[in-house]
């Protein structure tokens, strides 16, 4: 038997890739990943590793059972996941397959949320809230009571998946749910976060820029605390200044 490692590579760029995930990958006997993440990762980390296998959208179960098989003939496989493989990564399916979950190991990243709230400013400072939009795994009804409950709450709540193509009214529900309950706020979204095309935006929920976000974007929704210093979005802390 091999080992699994779940392997969080980061928002994008290898600079904000753990070097420990870096090794992991150097070393490892195959790898495999959504096909996007593995374009993602540079020559220098792939050069030696013998077998690398790329998936598409919608396989993560096929892409999970193929690297236990492979863990299974002795190889040691490095699953990739982008930003970090628990926050709506492939950890959890894993071990939801997986029997002998001792030959697991997840590594983590920087999760897209960590990336863009660094490029923000530093709005994450007190409690928050991390939700994603996506309908895929959850019911709409699941989202939509999670919305309710979350606008009723005056913390900082991020969204992941805010919008694709075909799913692009969830999250205009989202901003005048939360502006009905909470008022204006600040907010901000990060397109491509930690990439070369990366973009970065801060506006309010009253001037929300809806056609700035697409499914590589991460949007973060101030609470009260939250407010804009030199076009930097910050949440207070509490201390006295
Ligand atoms: N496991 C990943 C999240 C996968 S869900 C992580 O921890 O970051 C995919 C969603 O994550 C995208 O729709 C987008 O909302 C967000 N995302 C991932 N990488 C991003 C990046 N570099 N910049 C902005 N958003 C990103």
């Amino acid at each position: 038997m091999g080992k699994l490692f779940v392997v969080g590579i980061g928002p994008g760029n290898t600079e904000h890739m753990t070097s420990y995930a870096e090794d992991i990958l150097k070393n490892c006997d195959v790898i495999c990943g959504y096909i996007t993440y593995i374009n993602q990762l540079p020559g220098s980390i792939t050069k030696n590793v013998s077998h690398i296998y790329a998936y598409n959208m919608g396989e993560e179960i096929k892409r999970v059972q193929d690297a236990i098989k492979f863990v299974e003939n002795g190889n040691n496989v490095a699953l990739i996941s982008g930003g970090d493989a628990s926050i709506y990564g492939l950890a959890s399916l894993v071990y939801e397959i997986i029997e002998n979950t001792t030959v697991v190991e997840v590594i983590p990243g920087i999760t897209a949320v960590l990336a863009a709230a660094a490029r923000l400013g530093a709005p994450l400072a007190e409690d928050t809230i991390i939700m994603s939009l996506s309908d895929l795994l959850i019911p709409w009804e699941t989202i939509e009571k999670r919305i309710k409950a979350y606008a009723k709450i005056d913390v900082v709540c991020s969204i992941y998946n805010p919008k694709s193509k075909k799913r692009n009214w969830q999250l205009k529900y989202l901003v005048e749910t939360f502006y009905r309950e909470r008022g204006n706020l600040f907010c901000g979204a990060v397109k491509n976060a930690m990439r070369v095309d990366e973009k970065i935006k801060i506006f309010t929920l009253e001037e929300f820029d809806y056609d700035f976000i697409d499914m590589s974007t991460i949007v973060v929704i101030g609470s009260s605390n939250t407010y804009l210093k030199n076009n930097k979005l910050i949440t207070r802390r509490g201390y006295s200044l």
